[in-house]
């Protein structure tokens, strides 16, 4: 308002009272997102990319909020859970970041930081696969969000799949050194490969980079390296092009959709 000099009646303000939630519904579906990306978003051009990905049989109402954000709705509950579950998605090899919209905050100030993707730990034996190390193991990379278990907390897959949220301008954990104690020197070294993941900068292993751009010495020896194709050839056509990140031997690939989640 800066100087303004306010009448009586804008003084007062207006009062918010009376008015309930059947009279003032939340929008349903819908979600906010942010393509982290230096160039200035399309919007057109994600709209026809994100139905593409996201399989979508009739089209969803985008709009364009500046900054690289957009406010999307979808038709229906499954389809606005499937989005917001099998994430990450990226558009023109950048990550488009999304949080679930119920028009309580302004799209201006919700913060893009994290970012939600299915983490796979490898080669853990049988009496870790279970809900309670995938909580451990989860809350350790990131914020555990859900773990793939039966209802008796057991995972019988090769591998435990937890769903964690992690910081977008932080290097990914390329595996989990657990130990017993404190002070045990070696521990067990379990690889944690990520789905779907989308490009990331190889100097510093971070998806987004701070304002002052990346922080890795020059110096260093890569440890993020140039991807070679690691999905096997029969799915390739499936997914237009095949890419994965080699890590110094570790692994993370970027898996498409339901190619190993069966
Ligand atoms: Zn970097």
């Amino acid at each position: 308002m800066g100087d303004l000099l306010l009448t009586e009646k804008e003084a007062a303000g207006l009062v918010i009272k009376g008015v309930n939630s059947s009279q003032a519904p939340r929008p349903r579906w819908a979600a906010v997102g942010k393509v982290c990306s230096p160039r200035r978003l399309v919007i057109s051009a994600l709209e026809r990319s994100m139905e593409r990905a996201w399989g979508l049989h009739r089209p969803a109402q985008f709009r364009d909020l500046g900054e690289n954000r957009f406010v999307v709705r979808f038709y229906s509950e499954g389809v606005w859970k499937h989005v917001m579950k099998n994430g990450p998605w990226k558009f023109d090899f950048n990550v488009v970041l999304l949080r679930e919209y119920d028009g309580s905050i302004h799209p201006s100030d919700m913060v893009f930081n994290s970012m939600e993707i299915w983490v796979r730990v490898l080669d853990l034996p049988m009496d870790m696969m279970n809900r309670a190390y995938g909580e451990l193991i989860g809350g350790w990379i990131g914020k555990f969000i859900s773990v793939e278990v039966d209802e008796d907390g057991f995972a019988w897959g090769k591998e435990l799949r937890i769903r964690v949220a992690v910081r977008v301008d932080q290097p990914l954990m390329r595996g989990v050194n657990m130990k017993d104690y404190d002070d045990e020197v070696e521990g067990k070294w379990f690889d944690i490969k990520y789905e779907k993941i989308p490009y990331l900068c190889f100097d510093c292993g971070c998806l987004v980079h701070p304002a002052e751009g990346c922080q890795a010495k020059k110096d260093e020896v890569k440890q993020w390296e140039t991807p070679p194709p690691r999905i096997p050839s029969q799915f390739r056509d499936r997914l237009g092009t095949a890419e994965g990140i080699h890590l110094r031997g570790l692994f993370i690939a970027m898996i498409a959709s339901g190619v190993m989640s069966e």
